[in-house]
């Protein structure tokens, strides 16, 4: 049996580690001289308004430009960068214009000839992918001939890994990323995910793992410099040998086990052949998820109930809530912690997703977007209902949904939502391993 080569490289040094990682993978060995070859980074997140935490959020410019010089050395003219980030504003253009010249993709267009663009500018094309999943996909990069994807080396809070299958959602518009946060038995966010590589172009895949998150994907996970990279011309492979860096079997994460058995492959890594590195040399525990307390004075994230708050109940994000609902969510549980006063609130529950259930005895609901408002609207048990029908919610109805439910959230952290990141600056402050230049290119 030909197994699959999967070499994992500790990060050394620009463009030697990532020449190591590619030719030990062998994974452009079949990419042709005049291919046209489209990159796709992780840019999961930005903002335009405060410095924040990129480290294990966002692919570094370090291993972007490395990628680029590399396949400028295999004869390759056609380069096409692209990325279709979450914002605030899915009709903002001048933030994805920001990130990517701040991270340093007009100097590539000068130095190097390559293109970059927001797929939200530009069309998709619909794919049946079998058993009911339709996705409509970027048509750049299924017109290529030829994909390098460079995800993080990250955890996620709803997929246990986001590695390189996962990192193709970002090639999906909006209607179907929601559309994946679907409530169907044996079909959940999973079994969508599984499926996004089943018709892409013969991929690479670099995982970046020069900085790596715990309980991402956003900057609000515990980032560590990590030093690794983890390369294959098989994703799956890639994404299984990642998971165990990360320190999860592959049976453990849902959507490697779909895509395993959709290509009748093993979990067990026995079809794979890992170079470089080992895996038990550099594996190290990443949590991915966020702990819940829930006791009869509440149900909020472990942080908050040590705080001591009572009298809220936000049960935990499930599948169903999606990435837009995701990015707001935060601000929310942020608002109600910096609200408390100590006196407690007077049983108010917040339900956000799509298949979350009012709980009894709750004397006021708040309902956090349209599809949790459609689910319940006419529902009987709630007493009093405080609906916020925005898809994704607006921060305004967000906070006016707190003061209504005696919340006194303080409306500066809704008028500065872009702001919030810049929070988690504080945590890297006289660490100078949180380089900011992986991000630049001079
Ligand atoms: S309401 Fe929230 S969970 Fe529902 S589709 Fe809109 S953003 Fe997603």
């Amino acid at each position: 049996m030909n197994k699959k080569l999967v070499a994992i490289v500790r990060y050394e040094k620009p463009l030697a580690s990532v020449r190591k990682a590619v030719e030990l993978s062998k994974g452009l060995d079949h990419l042709t001289s005049g291919a046209k070859v489209f990159i796709k980074p992780n840019i999961v997140f930005w903002t335009r308004a405060v410095p924040f935490p990129k480290w294990g959020v966002i692919t570094t410019s370090r291993v972007v430009e490395d990628m680029v010089v590399l396949l400028k050395e295999r004869g390759i003219e056609d380069i096409t960068i692209g990325e279709g980030m979450v914002t605030g504003d899915p009709k903002d253009t001048e933030t994805p214009a920001h990130a990517f010249e701040y991270l340093g993709y007009g100097v590539l267009k000068q130095r190097y000839g390559i293109n970059y663009l927001n797929v939200f500018e530009r069309p998709f094309e619909k794919l049946d992918l079998g058993d009911g999943v339709r996705l409509r996909f970027n048509t750049d990069i299924l017109t290529s001939d030829f994909v390098i994807d460079l995800p993080v080396l990250k955890c996620h809070n709803q997929t246990v890994v986001s590695l390189g299958i996962k990192n193709l959602k970002g090639m999906i518009d909006i209607p179907s990323r929601k559309r994946c946060h679907n409530m169907n038995p044996g079909k959940d966010l999973h079994f969508w995910i599984a499926k996004l590589v089943d018709k892409m172009p013969p991929m690479f895949t670099l995982l970046d793992g020069i900085y790596s998150n715990e309980r991402g994907p956003g900057p609000d996970g515990r980032l560590h410099r990590t030093n690794l990279l983890v390369a294959s011309a098989d994703v799956l492979s890639a994404d299984m040998v990642g998971a165990r860096v990360l320190g999860y079997e592959p049976e453990q994460v849902p959507h490697l086990v779909y895509a395993a058995k959709n290509r009748s492959r093993p979990f067990d890594l026995s079809d794979v052949e890992v170079i470089g590195e080992q895996i038990e040399n550099v594996a190290r525990y990443h949590e991915y998820d966020f702990k819940y307390s829930e006791t009869e004075d509440g149900i909020i994230p472990v942080p908050m109930a040590k705080q001591g708050l009572k009298g809220v109940y936000y049960q935990k994000f499930d599948l169903s809530m999606c990435t837009y609902c995701s990015g707001i969510n935060g601000l929310m549980l942020s608002a109600i912690r910096f609200a408390w006063k100590g006196d407690p609130w007077d049983k108010v529950e917040v339900l956000t997703g799509k298949s979350m259930k009012p709980t009894a005895g709750m004397k006021k609901t708040i309902l956090m977007g349209k599809c949790i408002y459609q689910a319940h609207k006419e529902n009987p048990d709630i007493q009093e209902m405080i609906p916020v029908k925005g898809c994704p919610p607006k921060p305004q109805d967000m906070l006016n949904a707190l003061h209504q439910a005696g919340i006194e959230a303080d409306p500066g952290l809704f008028e500065n939502i872009d702001k919030m990141p810049g929070f988690f600056m504080r945590r890297f402050e006289g660490k100078p391993e949180y380089d900011e230049t992986f991000f630049q290119i001079k």
